[in-house]
């Protein structure tokens, strides 16, 4: 089937086109610029932008993959998790898309896209699968027997996501927003064994009651005493050793516990999307140690990793094609749908 994705769950205007598992197009347009200044998203400046872009970026998106509205069979669109205001833009735009066609509508959850978004990359999903989830509002490891309706928490993160902490430390160590990208950059020309930072829930009690879980925040506050310390004795703050070395102890955790997930629930396959699943050292050690384990990884390319409509019009078509029930027009956008939703 040939299906339209809409994606406006946080600062990202997306809207991709598939062909059953093909991607045709993958039109993004950020209004990120927009938010540097203020160090983080602005909700309000964010939908207005969705607005001004979609029409333009729903036309990119046709011409790239050469068809026209009428030519498509059904419409997904990101029902949640995200800003409400933002979901809205895109919810609003997939129901008049669908009224307007007389085509179904499916109303996704974009953490349950983020993982579908490897279809396009490597093929149908492994059944069942791991996977782990590391964006800028969630870190979870998930066991996914069918993407399209049964998804189930492993774990979780207890405080901070891996992309806010990746964020934070950016804006501490005065890098920029958003943090991800820049840190990664930082890391490549430091020594990640210069400081050895705390690996969140990684004790043995913590392997016993917080197994599959994850926490950030205590390795925040830890690279926030560091640098102050420095900065207190009046020496100079080594940026990229700091962010190699911080960048070592968040990937050390995911890789360690996503790893031991797929061991332990007899999967072949370790999926990682996200975000965060960009990040050029969370992908080499993951190779590393899923190579080590016989494990199968599957992360796709870095552009499909971030926020995009192709990972919604991928899961849009895997529903469509394995007989799901569209969405009515009621639809909501729905900022806290649960990772367990996968269809609102
Ligand atoms: P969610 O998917 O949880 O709703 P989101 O959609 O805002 O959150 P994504 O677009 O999936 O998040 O991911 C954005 C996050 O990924 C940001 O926190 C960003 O810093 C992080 N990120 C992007 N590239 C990299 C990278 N190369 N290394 C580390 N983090 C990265
Ligand atoms: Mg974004
Ligand atoms: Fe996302």
């Amino acid at each position: 089937p040939l299906v339209l994705g809409l994606e406006t769950s946080c600062d990202e205007t997306g809207v991709g086109i598939v062909r059953g598992g093909t991607l045709l197009a993958d039109a993004v347009a950020s209004s990120v610029d927009q938010h540097a200044r203020f160090g983080g998203v602005v909700p309000e400046v964010a939908s207005r932008a969705h607005l001004e872009a979609m029409v333009p970026t729903l036309r990119r998106a046709c011409a790239d993959a050469g068809v026209t509205l009428n030519d498509l069979d059904a419409i997904a669109v990101t029902s949640g998790p995200g800003l409400s205001g933002a979901l809205m833009v895109g919810v609003a735009a997939a129901k008049a898309l669908a009224l307007a066609l007389g085509k179904p509508l499916y109303g996704v959850n974009h953490l349950a896209a983020h993982v579908a978004v490897d279809i396009l990359e490597h093929g149908p999903l492994p059944q069942p699968a791991v996977a782990m989830l590391v964006s800028g509002g969630h870190s979870s490891l998930l066991m996914v027997p069918d993407v399209t309706y049964d998804v189930q928490p492993l774990g979780r993160t207890i405080d901070d996501a891996a992309g806010e902490a990746f964020d934070k430390v950016a804006r501490l160590l005065g890098l920029g927003f958003p943090g991800g990208p820049l840190v990664d950059k930082a890391a490549r020309e430091g020594d990640p064994a210069a400081i050895r930072f705390p690996r969140g829930l990684s004790a043995a009690h913590d392997m016993r009651d917080h197994r599959f879980d994850f926490s950030f925040s205590g390795l925040k506050t830890a690279v926030a005493r560091w640098v102050e310390q420095r900065e207190a004795n009046g020496e100079p703050v080594p940026i990229n050793d700091v962010s190699a070395s911080f960048q070592e102890a968040v990937v050390d955790v995911l890789t360690r516990k996503a790893v031991l997930a797929c061991q332990e629930n007899g999967a072949e396959h370790l999926l990682i999307g996200g975000g965060v699943a960009a990040n050029s050292r969370l992908r080499a050690m993951a190779q590393e140690r899923c190579d080590k384990a016989g494990i199968q990884l599957r992360v796709p390319r870095p552009k499909l990793c971030t926020d995009n409509g192709a990972m919604v019009a991928a899961l849009g078509a895997r529903m469509v094609q394995t007989g799901r029930t569209p969405s009515d027009l009621t639809l909501p956008a729905d900022s806290s749908m649960p990772i367990t939703l996968v269809q609102a």
